[in-house]
């Protein structure tokens, strides 16, 4: 746990350098479009144990796998649909985990036992030009520690993960924002495990798009999730968070009246203006809060904020992911005006 933690540029040197870290069964924080991601090599179990040891993760949350290209798919995954390569075809690269058969070179630790694992292929340059110069297929989570808000900067992961990785790739903040949308697949339906940027909209072009009820319900104790990162509160900043559901008139009403110490609103931008209480927004549209909500949920912890008083967000296209990490964030506390 006694890392000097690097802090790495995407130079050719330093991505070299990074590969290098990976092939030798190293664990490195990486850019990916949608969150930072913790990678280690996901044939090496040595390796990816290092994973679930850096993020205090439950051993029974299973990671995703990234490729650099789609001709690698049948390496890792069998018994894939058709579906499944028309959806490569339009989305690929890109922010989207399809969960398939694994082969046996997936070991155990990286499906978290399953005998299904996620593959994703991203589109971010510098997690293509990484994957591609460690050879390998890279098991990744998010970069933060288990628990809390997922990380869009280097400066996130660095805050969660410095002495307990040797180094981070910094390649900006990432656009997307929020993690990527993993759907499975069910007799030719598409399952939608976690909404992401792909929207159940844009995949209902392809088939039928059943949405897991875990996307918007808590899971009760012990219940059997086909989704395992559901069951777990989520993306939690130290505040209290609850989600305030009504127009900005109603919301605005509430929030005004409740100032106090270490009290805040998390309104939409256009709303900052009418806040009578201090604030920190998070966007307008669903593009915008999707890239700024786990940003703002760190935020808030660094000024000690104890209570947040979030605006509830649209939940059409990529609105539903925002609104899917908020209710966690939250622990499903909403109320309704
Ligand atoms: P993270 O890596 O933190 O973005 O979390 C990945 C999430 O993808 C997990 O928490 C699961 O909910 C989901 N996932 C990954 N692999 C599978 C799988 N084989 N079956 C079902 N869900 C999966
Ligand atoms: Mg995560």
């Amino acid at each position: 746990m006694a890392y000097k933690t690097k802090l790495l540029s995407v130079s050719d040197k330093d991505i070299g350098y990074a590969a290098k870290l990976l092939a030798e069964g190293e664990v490195v924080g990486i850019p990916t479009e949608t969150v930072y991601g913790l990678a280690a090599d996901a044939e090496n179990a040595g390796a990816v144990k290092k994973i679930f040891e850096a993020k205090g993760r439950p051993q029974d949350n299973p990671l995703i796998v990234h490729l650099a290209d789609v001709s690698q798919l049948e390496e890792y995954v069998c018994n894939i649909p058709e579906i499944a390569y028309k959806l490569a075809e339009r989305f690929w690269p890109g922010p989207l985990t399809m969960v398939l058969p694994k082969r046996d070179r997936i070991p155990d630790v990286t499906s978290a036992g399953l005998d299904t694992v996620g593959i994703r292929i991203p589109y971010h340059e510098a997690a293509r030009r990484l994957i591609k110069a460690s050879g390998k297929a890279l098991a990744a989570p998010s970069a933060n520690l288990s628990g809390s808000p997922s990380p869009t900067s280097a400066l996130h992961v660095m805050n969660d993960m410095n002495g307990r990785i040797p180094a981070v790739v910094d390649g900006g903040c990432c656009p997307v924002g929020v993690e990527s949308t993993v759907i499975s697949f069910e007799n030719g339906k598409i399952r939608l495990l976690r909404p992401g940027f792909i929207s159940a909209e844009e995949l209902s072009e392809f088939g039928e798009v059943i949405c897991d009820r875990h996307i918007t319900e808590a899971a009760a104790e012990g219940e059997q999730v086909r989704s395992p990162g559901m069951k777990y509160k989520h993306y939690s900043p130290k505040a209290n968070v609850t989600i305030i559901d009504g127009g900005r008139e109603a919301y605005l009403d509430y929030v005004n009246s409740r100032g106090g110490e270490g009290v805040y609103a998390m309104p939409f931008d256009s709303d900052r203006e009418y806040c009578k209480i201090p604030c920190i927004a998070y966007g307008d549209t669903s593009e915008e809060q999707a890239a700024r909500l786990f940003a703002a949920l760190r935020e808030f912890d660094d000024i000690g904020a104890k209570q947040v008083y979030a605006r509830c967000p649209s939940q059409n296209g990529v609105g539903l992911a925002v609104y899917n990490r908020l209710l966690r964030a939250a622990g499903f506390e909403i109320i309704k005006l």
